[in-house]
């Protein structure tokens, strides 16, 4: 017995026939083969089996009292899409052929009827019901296993979105996958780029995703509460001979936390909190390319306090750093916001003032001389500092402007200390 075959045994089927004769002749022949036979004799009686029993195949005469078996079958179809309907029928009538069709009637019986011919149409709509089972069930299977993965993942199939498992649809905020197709008409508009734009700004989603990983190998999605745009890393899977695709989204958040903390941590100066050298090295170049090629001034101003090494002498490493700390502090929070203040080393910091010259340069040191001057610092109270300006010129590099920036402090501590100096 093959699968199929054994398959039949575990069936229900409903045969409907008015003609007692027939019916006992098939009865006997199908009760061999079908493990649950219902048996009804006309259309209306039928029909009711078929809502009291859900039966798998139906099998039916067309001319019957009551209600003939096309009526029933347009019931039964409306119904139920999938269920196999084979008729029985002496009427070799074009009339009913039509009708058949159009009720989608999988198989055709012609009266008076050989047994062995009903068998095998049954046979033929049990296996198709059987692969079609099989088919629910790896179906079912695969769905399991999708649903049962973290990541989210979506399922394509001949460029249409097939499924999108439950992490997906949390994430998404979709009760179900049915509501995800009535809502997302263009899986592209859940995709955003790193500077928050639509993929589909780029092009159509499907091709972005497939065409180029390294490009797109880091996709964002909103999520649905929090509005928020999370970075996922998207592997893609393909499964050619079947046009289909899997899409897996892998949250990234906190391995991008964690590499923006790690970048600030390398640009940033531990005890003061402003850029490191490091980092004004990469912006000072930058900012000085951009003032050359538009033709814009830019200086620096370079401040160093006076007498620290005192203070450290007097009261301590830690009191010192405090007093670097509170240093910075004031430094920061008096420059504008395209201003760049960076530890230049030890006791030095260094303002960078984009936009402006020489002179208005030499007000802003001017004002930070007077605002450190009048501050004061725990335990040392009144610290003075020297700075040094200079503006920078088309051929300058970090390094000629930083030495005239160095004569101008040099300058100012020579000249008696807590005071401005420029070099043109
Ligand atoms: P001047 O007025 O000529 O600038 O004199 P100064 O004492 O400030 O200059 P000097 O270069 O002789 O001394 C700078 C001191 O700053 C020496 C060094 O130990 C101290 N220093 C450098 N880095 C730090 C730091 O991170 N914390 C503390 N507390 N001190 C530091
Ligand atoms: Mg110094
Ligand atoms: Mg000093």
């Amino acid at each position: 017995m093959t699968a199929s075959q054994d398959f039949l045994s575990s069936l229900t089927l409903l045969y409907v026939e008015d003609d007692p004769d027939i019916r006992v002749h098939m009865v006997k022949f199908l009760s061999r083969r079908i493990g649950n036979l219902v048996i009804a004799e006309n259309g209306r009686e039928g029909l009711e089996q078929f809502y009291a029993i859900n039966p798998d195949i139906v099998v039916t005469d067309i001319m019957m009292p009551e209600m003939d078996g096309l009526v029933m079958a347009k019931a039964i179809r409306d119904k139920s899409r999938d269920i196999p309907i084979v008729v029985m029928t002496a009427h070799n009538d074009d009339e009913y052929f039509i009708r058949s069709i159009d009720l989608g009637i999988d198989r055709y019986v012609l009266k008076p009827t050989n047994p062995r011919f009903l068998i095998e149409a049954v046979e033929k709509c049990a296996q198709l019901l059987f692969s079609n089972r099989q088919k629910e069930e790896a179906n079912r299977y695969v769905r399991f296993l999708l649903d049962a993965q973290p990541n989210l993942l979506m399922v394509i199939t001949a460029g249409c979105v097939e499924y999108v498992n439950h992490a997906f649809l949390d994430f998404l905020g979709f009760s179900s996958i049915d509501h995800f197709n009535e809502v997302v008409k263009n899986a592209g508009d859940l995709m955003f780029n790193a500077e928050g734009r639509s993929i589909n700004e780029e092009g159509y989603w499907l091709d972005l995703l497939m065409g180029t990983p390294e490009k797109f190998s880091i996709i964002y999605l909103k999520n649905q509460q929090s509005e928020m745009l999370v970075p996922f890393a998207l592997k893609t899977n393909s499964l050619p001979e079947q046009n289909r695709h899997l899409f897996s989204f892998i949250d990234i958040t906190h391995i991008e936390n964690e590499k923006r903390q790690l970048e600030t941590q390398a640009f940033t100066d531990a005890l003061t909190g402003v850029c490191n050298r490091a980092r004004l090295q990469g912006v000072l170049e930058a900012e000085l390319h951009r003032a050359r090629r538009h033709n814009l001034p830019i200086s620096v101003i370079l401040g160093d306090i006076d007498y620290f090494k005192k203070i450290n002498d007097t009261y301590g490493h830690q009191v010192g750093d405090d007093v670097l700390r509170k240093f910075a502090k004031v430094l920061r929070e008096n420059v504008r916001i395209e201003d760049i203040v960076a530890r230049w080393g030890g006791e030095e910091f260094m303002v960078v003032s984009p936009l402006n010259d020489v002179n208005a340069t030499c007000k802003l040191a001017e004002k930070l001389r007077r605002l450190i001057e009048n501050e004061r610092f725990p335990k040392v109270g009144r610290v003075t500092c020297s700075f040094g300006v200079s503006q920078a010129k088309r051929e300058d590099s970090i390094r000629t402007l930083t030495e005239r920036a160095d004569k101008a402090l040099y300058e100012a501590k020579t000249q008696g200390r807590n005071r401005v100096e420029k070099y043109m």
